[in-house]
């Protein structure tokens, strides 16, 4: 029967916490792959091991595996005894019928009392299958890389590795609320903190109901597309017009947008601690736009006290855009919309504000009243993958929020 054989890398650095962390790796396995015929998972020594049941959905597993993060790579198995001649065996049955020019065996032994040294194994399974087949031995760039891993009482053969995501598994970074527009940096920015081991939980605000509501049709697709990292996740959407309305009232022209992002910031702290999310992250990148300057990044963090992160701070569009294309993202998010922050913008925006000027300028708001009135009106949906689609919607009184 098959096997697939994953291998993690930065899970392995966490001494103490290894077991921890590779329990989170093989459940969040298992979600990823249900319903392809996954029999067993076992967590052995510095590795995983999934059994396949004969009917196993092998292009599909091999589809979902990469959005599994903490995993460094993978390969399709075969288990054998753990003799010499049952691991030649295995190796020469698992390279028949396939054409390559040149191999390479690569051995690993975590069972040091296995009688031969791993070049030994090498160079008795490499004759093995020069002996089946006319091709050369390389072990700088190999066409086919057979690759057998000795442990105690069994023995894998697999063929070729395919790249995992790398990371951290979701889950073993504790959650965070992520602030998510339709464009194409949010979803990035998310993404990266679930690779960070970050279970992601979602805001997006909506200019109900001055706007049409692309803008949360596109999220709910985006919010899909990332749900493939972690199996759940949920989505707050929160109407945002009518507060905007109430700044644009009040506040200079030119100050705007940066209140926006404050009052944002406010209601997604105070909708982060209803959930148990720990920070806040963003999308903001330095210099990007008008809001994004120094100063006004600035501005826009005094307005939480919880830690507010922005994994994309150095980046530039062009790598951002390229991440988004490899996540599923970029083409959801180049279609057009009508986002809240192009609700009453000003035609030039301060570009340094100052805390006083924005501090000032929201003298004449009621803040706690608009926070509330923002609150009232989250409305929730839950995505499952593999995909069950958006499967309720709460109002806020059921999730337990005053
Ligand atoms: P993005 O592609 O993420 O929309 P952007 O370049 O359009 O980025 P801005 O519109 O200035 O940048 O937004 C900066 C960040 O503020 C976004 O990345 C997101 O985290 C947050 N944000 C902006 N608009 C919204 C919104 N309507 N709902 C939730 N978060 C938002
Ligand atoms: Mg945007």
């Amino acid at each position: 029967m098959n096997r697939v054989v994953i291998h993690y890398h930065e899970v392995a650095l966490k001494r103490g916490n290894r077991p921890a962390f590779v329990s989170r790796l093989v459940d969040n396995i298992g979600r990823t792959l249900r319903w392809t015929g996954v029999k067993r998972i076992r967590a052995l020594p510095g590795r995983i091991v999934v059994n396949l049941t004969p009917q196993a959905d092998w292009p599909q597993i091999s589809r979902r595996l990469p959005w599994v993060f903490g995993i460094a790579n993978y390969a399709l198995a075969w288990r054998t005894e753990c003799t010499i001649e049952a691991i030649t065996a295995c190796a020469v049955a698992a390279i028949t019928g396939r054409e390559f020019a040149t191999f390479g065996v690569r051995t690993t032994r975590s069972a040091k009392t296995f009688a031969l040294t791993s070049p030994e194994i090498n160079r008795i399974v490499g004759s093995a299958v020069q002996a089946e087949c006319p091709a050369r031995v390389d072990l700088d760039d190999p066409e086919l890389t057979i690759n057998i891993e000795v442990l105690g009482r069994e023995a894998f053969v697999s063929l070729g590795r395919q790249p995992g995501p790398g990371g951290l598994p979701v889950g073993s970074s504790g959650t965070v609320l992520a602030l998510i527009s339709g464009g194409i940096d949010s979803p990035v920015a998310a993404m990266r903190m679930m690779r960070r081991g970050c279970r992601v939980a979602f805001v997006h605000f909506h200019g109900a109901p001055y706007q049409d509501r692309t803008s949360r049709d596109k999220v709910v697709e985006l919010v899909r597309v990332l749900t493939r990292h972690q199996c759940e996740s949920r989505l707050h959407l929160v109407s945002f017009g009518d507060i905007q309305r109430q700044i644009v009232a009040a506040v200079p022209r030119p100050f705007r947008v940066v209140l926006y992002r404050r009052m944002m910031m406010r209601i997604a702290e105070t909708l982060a601690r209803s959930i148990g999310a720990e920070a806040l992250v963003t999308g903001e990148s330095l210099g990007q736009v008008a809001s994004q300057t120094l100063a006004n990044l600035t501005v826009t963090a005094a307005a939480t006290s919880l830690p507010l992160l922005r994994p994309l701070i150095g980046m530039d569009k062009a790598e951002i855009s390229a991440q988004a294309e490899r996540l599923g993202t970029f083409e959801i998010s180049i279609q057009p919309d009508q986002d809240c922050c192009q609700l009453f913008v000003p035609r030039h925006p301060a570009t340094r504000m100052r805390l006083e000027e924005a501090q000032a300028a929201e003298q004449g708001l009621a803040i706690s009243t608009m926070v509330q009135q923002a609150m009232e009106s989250v409305e929730v949906e839950k995505f499952t993958f593999p995909d069950e689609g958006v499967s309720c919607i709460e109002r806020t009184a059921q999730i337990g929020m005053s």
